[in-house]
This record gives C-alpha cells, sequence and structure tokens, in this order.
C-alpha cells in the first residue's frame, strides 16, 4: 500500500537556485545535490515532474526594450529554461535517477516534446519528468506554467521551491519582526499585494481549481524530502 503524502508532485525550480553560489548560468553541484534530495521520495514511489524557470539566464519582462520586442524576450526567456532542463535532466541521470526532458518549445533534436500521454508514460515507469519551455507561449512565468502543468498532470500539490522558508506577513529582509505564516487561504494570498512570492496569475489559477501550493526553503538537508513527506516547515497555500 502506498503510504506516500503524495503520489504526485509538480516541485517548481528557479533558475536563481540552479545557478546555486552563481551570478548566473548552472552549479552542477547544487543540481548533483538536488538529487540526493530527491531520492528518498523516488525510492518512496512518488512520482515528480519538474518545471524549471530561467531568471539564471534571462527573464523576459526585464530583457524586452531596446528593439526587443516583448515576445522575443520571453523566447529567449523560454530558451533559458530549456538550458536548464537538459542539464538537469543530464546531471540525474548521471546520478542514476532516470530521467526525461519534455519540452514546451518544438526542439526535436534536443528533447521530446510534450506531450500529455508521453508524459504520463514516463512517471508511471518512475521516471522524473523535467519540463522545459515553461508553457511555450509568452508573457507567462514558470510559475504559471507549473500550475498549469500541475492541474493537466493531476498533481496533488505545487511545492515552489524558493530561498526564504516561507510566505511572510512582511519583507523578512527589511523587517526583523516579520512573521512567517504556516497556512494562508487562497483568498488572501492572491489579494495580499505584500505577497509576491509567487505570481497573482499561478495563485488564480491554482485558486480556481482548489491545487494547494507549498512555498518552501529548497536548499536546506532534508527539506525537500519533508515537504513532500507532508511535514514541511514552510508555507501552506490552500
Ligand atoms: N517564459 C515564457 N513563458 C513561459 C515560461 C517562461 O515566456 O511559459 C519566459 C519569461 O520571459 C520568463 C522566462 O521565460 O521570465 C524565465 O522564466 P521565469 O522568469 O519564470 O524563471 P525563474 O524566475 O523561475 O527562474
Amino acid at each position: 500500500m502506498n503510504q506516500n503524502m503524495y503520489q504526485r508532485i509538480l516541485l517548481k525550480l528557479s533558475g536563481e537556485q540552479l545557478a546555486g553560489k552563481f551570478d548566473a548560468g548552472i552549479d552542477p553541484k547544487v543540481c548533483a545535490w538536488l538529487t540526493q534530495e530527491l531520492q528518498p521520495a523516488l525510492e518512496r514511489g512518488v512520482q515528480i515532474i519538474i518545471m524549471v524557470g530561467g531568471g539564471n539566464f534571462a527573464r523576459g519582462e526585464q530583457l524586452a526594450g531596446h528593439g526587443i520586442a516583448r515576445v522575443t524576450a520571453d523566447h529567449i526567456g523560454m530558451l533559458g529554461t530549456m538550458m536548464n532542463a537538459l542539464a538537469l535532466t543530464d546531471i540525474f541521470e548521471s546520478k542514476g535517477i532516470k530521467t526525461r526532458c519534455l519540452s514546451n518549445i518544438f526542439a526535436e533534436q534536443v528533447a521530446e516534446p510534450f506531450v500529455h500521454r508521453l508524459a504520463n508514460k514516463h512517471l508511471e515507469k518512475k521516471r522524473v519528468v523535467i519540463v522545459a519551455g515553461g508553457i511555450g507561449r509568452p508573457y507567462m512565468t514558470t510559475d504559471t506554467a507549473a500550475v498549469a502543468l500541475a492541474l493537466e498532470l493531476d498533481c496533488q500539490v505545487v511545492l515552489k521551491a524558493t530561498k526564504v522558508d516561507g510566505v511572510y506577513n512582511k519583507d523578512p529582509v527589511i523587517y526583523k519582526d516579520a512573521v512567517k505564516i504556516d497556512k494562508i487561504s487562497f483568498d488572501q494570498a492572491v489579494a495580499d499585494y505584500d505577497i509576491k512570492i509567487m505570481d497573482k496569475a499561478a495563485l488564480g489559477l491554482a485558486m480556481e481549481h482548489n491545487l494547494p501550493i507549498i512555498i518552501f526553503e529548497a536548499m536546506q538537508k532534508g527539506s525537500i524530502s519533508r515537504t513532500i513527506d507532508g511535514k514541511t516547515t514552510g508555507t501552506y497555500i490552500g
């Protein structure tokens, strides 16, 4: 019998996390460390989909201007996610974790296309699925793409890995008396302008379909495994 709290999860990793100690690009040591952190959940049979960001290479909103159209800037951002997804896939496989990279932008020479049935098949075969290209359209971020994909693949939760250990009532970097919130409703998370940890579009979509999101700090030993196990110290939105 499967004792897991969650059987299928979507993990959102930002580009910044994959860059580790570097200002940009990929830190392979961080990616390799992630494999160790995911191993206990994989051994328990949890199916894992990873949506990777691309902010360590480019963000459309910041790149647009001076002749670069927003749509093109977003295409460049999506290509950034592709670079992360390809690197992460290889590093996972080099550590013995069966992994497939599926792309939401046409790139047949470098990755399999994202096809719903194919993604399900890989997951059922206990392969980690890493998604490149977000949702494949401009004016989107990988946060929104993560929620959309989690819905499409029947995930029970979206785990958004961040640098901070959850949602605070005010910015903990500026205010020493900021208090961490353990649980917050979708209504509050969407309405509160100060909650910027996740895109409002992503939160709105999750709210509409009642898909919980957990905001947590991934780069602490055991944190990912605890969170997948339902024992997070982060913030539960739902
Ligand atoms: N992007 C996009 N459509 C998507 C996902 C991403 O256009 O479905 C672009 C967008 O420009 C975004 C960039 O890719 O800024 C990188 O993604 P994101 O900013 O979400 O990365 P993160 O901040 O998580 O590293």
